[in-house]
């Protein structure tokens, strides 16, 4: 645990006087995630607090912890399920991106809990999980880039409904 911790130890950078020593506190705080408002709940945030002015400072693993917090709450994929569910897909990082439709770039932010996705990019790591939707993703990346591809048959066309026998039912519910 100790070894994940970037904590800077040493003078405190506000008084220049006291020293910062390491505690663990509980936060509660609002998060607001588009509409929703959300009450999120961290245990053991590590934090160093100054012997002498009593600044609290927070480093990398607050940040971590305070953001897996927030997708907990909000039932997301933390940064390392989101790596972990890459990882499983044997995919890298651009791959990855290629096949969610978003850059590369924002990938890596996720993976490292600098970007939290919003809901609906949650729902697409979700249905990522699922072979046969990334199956279909591919097949529908495959058909824009294809000039090559057939386009729909006349006889497929003609084997739609008419647009017209659609009217009279959805006139005649009361
Ligand atoms: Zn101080």
């Amino acid at each position: 645990m100790k070894t994940e911790l970037f904590l800077m130890g040493g003078t405190c950078p506000e008084c220049g006087k006291g020293q910062l020593f390491l505690i663990y506190e509980s936060e509660e705080f609002d998060y607001e995630l588009g509409d929703e408002k959300l009450r999120v709940k961290v245990e053991n945030v590590p934090l160093e607090k100054c012997d002498q002015c009593g600044e609290v400072i927070a480093g990398t693993s607050a940040f971590r912890l305070r953001h897996d917090a927030i997708c907990r709450t909000a039932g997301f994929y933390t940064p390392s399920e989101i790596r972990e569910l890459r990882e499983n897909l044997g995919l890298s990082q651009t791959e990855f991106a290629q096949l969610a439709g978003v850059g590369t770039a924002t990938v890596s932010r996720w993976e490292r809990g600098r970007l939290l996705q919003n809901r609906g990019n949650d729902n697409l790591l979700f249905l990522l999980t699922l072979e046969s939707n990334r199956k279909l993703l591919q097949e529908r990346a495959a058909s824009r880039t294809n000039s090559n591809l057939p386009t729909p048959s006349k006889t497929d066309t003609a084997q739609l409904p008419p647009f017209a026998s659609l009217a009279p039912t959805e006139t005649t519910v009361e």
